[in-house]
């Protein structure tokens, strides 16, 4: 994986921003204009006030929402996550950042992606899914989708394979990839 987590870069999401948890008056803080856009719809300004001069609010460049789509789809994710959701994981996994949500798909969608994702208050999610694809003839487990089965022609199905824990150290979260 070419990105490591850097100590001290959080990106926020909604939840996490909403849990009231951090002291935004710190500069280790990130997030996307469309997440501050989904928060000052709450009525927390006053929290919001704190953060003015040292919230970093940047945007994801386009490639890392793309590999973050990619990675939805492979795990399917995809259509429980908002555009909001995406370039969060997105700008965490271009900054090298920890992503803090309380969402069980943007945190599976950043741990297959390398990136260390925290609770912000409801217990970590303990294990991530791996989809496989699986022969709906023959029972042959394939990594990758290849329309049908080489062995007996079959189609193939997603098949969650197994499940693992998440390793507190990060260096056992990027082995996918
Ligand atoms: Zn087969």
């Amino acid at each position: 994986m070419p990105f490591n987590s850097i100590d001290g870069k959080f990106v926020l999401d909604t939840s996490a921003i909403l849990s009231r948890k951090y002291d935004l008056s710190s500069s280790i803080f990130y997030v996307t204009n469309s997440i501050l856009k989904e928060v000052e719809k709450g009525k927390i300004s006053r929290y919001l006030e704190m953060a003015e001069s040292s919230l970093n609010i940047i945007d994801p460049d386009a490639d890392s929402i793309a590999r973050v789509k990619r990675a939805a789809q492979k795990t399917g994710d995809i259509n429980r996550l908002s555009h909001t959701d995406i370039e969060a994981v997105a700008l965490a996994l271009q900054i090298g950042a920890t992503l803090i949500t309380d969402d069980y798909s943007m945190q599976n969608v950043s741990t297959v992606l390398g990136i260390k994702a925290n609770s912000a208050s409801i217990k970590e999610i303990g294990k991530v899914i791996e989809w496989v694809y699986r022969c709906t003839g023959c029972g042959r487990i394939y990594e990758e989708n290849t329309g049908s089965c080489r062995i007996c022609g079959h189609a193939l199905k997603n098949y969650p394979r197994k499940t693992r824990k998440i390793e507190e150290k990060d260096e056992k979260a990027s082995s996918t990839g």
